[in-house]
């Protein structure tokens, strides 16, 4: 047997397992759901297929993650709050749930925790997550008008260990409403197979399977080159190089200033045997004043050479 099959059995097997504890999800509508394109959602729910092995690999990286977690709650001795690990909360009538990471709850707060494992932490929560946490702080809030519900994210990047809380998430009726309709629409689409789901655009259409014949994408009149995986991975790839932009940028200004810190009158300093040093380069630029003052030698010297870029509209 091929090691690639085996692995792909084994993820199937853990993810099905999983699965079990949380029902059949075509009978409800999750707060994941919520947090995606309805199109997507909908598609989804009325296919069989089995995710593959990179969705497998993302899922359990997830519930690892929570695994970590779980473990610290566990080893805790008696606390003041109490806590559950996949809580699962119910809408009252309607066929819409959720399964929370972690609640807590203590003397008139609940605290709803959602755990993302995630490449590459973001400077701000993604929308998506904000989204979901909405959701399960309003269906823990229709079971518990009188307490006061509160929600944060616990981010973790497995590969680069590093972590990342965003908190002070509060419920919020507004935005609740807004995403019972949007669970409205999503569940009437997959009871009534005449009426279209809408679509949502956003950083995950480029790994999303049912982006070919997807309406947002209708582009007609133009030839068509057969690259749809080459061009997910390029449009994933450019989402990668910006946060890991901004991580760069961040640790070039952190050892910028340790450089002026550690060694004050010098421009150097050492990290084991590397050696980091503040350099100085020169750039240099035409005053843009030259275009007022000078218009006549700013035409003479200022040469437009056209070159390509590819945009990508989506
Ligand atoms: S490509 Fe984007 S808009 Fe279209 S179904 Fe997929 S997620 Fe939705």
């Amino acid at each position: 047997m091929e090691l690639v099959t085996l692995l792909y059995t084994g993820l199937l097997k853990i993810n099905r397992e999983s699965d079990e504890k949380l029902g059949n999800r075509k009978k409800y509508i999750g707060s994941s759901d919520i947090a995606g394109c309805p199109r997507k959602v909908v598609l989804e729910k009325q296919t069989d297929s089995d995710p593959d092995i990179a969705t497998l690999i993302r899922f359990t990286r997830g519930h690892l993650a929570e695994q970590f977690l779980l473990a610290g709650l566990k080893a805790l001795p008696k606390t003041s709050f109490s806590w559950k690990y996949q809580k699962q909360v119910k809408h009252k009538n309607q066929p819409y749930r959720a399964h929370i990471d972690f609640l807590f709850e203590s003397q008139g707060t609940i605290g709803v925790l959602e755990v993302k494992s995630t490449s590459g932490i973001p400077r701000e929560p993604y929308e998506s997550w904000v989204i979901q946490l909405h959701f399960q702080m309003g269906l823990v809030k229709e079971c518990n008008h009188e307490k006061t519900v509160k929600g944060a994210i616990f981010a973790m990047d497995l590969n680069e260990a590093k972590i990342k809380i965003f908190d002070g998430f509060q419920y919020d009726s507004i935005i609740y409403e807004r995403l019972l309709l949007k669970a409205r629409h999503i569940w009437e689409c997959l009871n009534d197979p005449t009426m279209e789901p809408v679509t949502e655009k956003g950083p995950l259409c480029a790994w999303c399977k049912y982006r070919p014949e997807c309406p947002a994408y209708e582009i007609t009149d133009i030839p068509e080159l057969p690259a749809e995986e080459q061009l997910q991975e390029f449009l994933g790839l450019k989402e990668h190089r910006k946060s890991l932009n901004v991580e760069i940028e961040k640790l070039t200004q952190f050892f910028k200033t340790g450089i002026s810190n550690t060694n004050p009158t010098g421009r150097k300093i050492k990290v084991k045997e590397a050696i980091l040093e503040l350099g100085r380069r020169f750039s240099r630029k035409v005053d843009p004043s030259l275009k007022n003052d000078y218009p006549e030698i700013y035409k003479k010297y200022i040469k437009e050479t056209p070159y390509e870029v590819l945009l990508v509209h989506n």
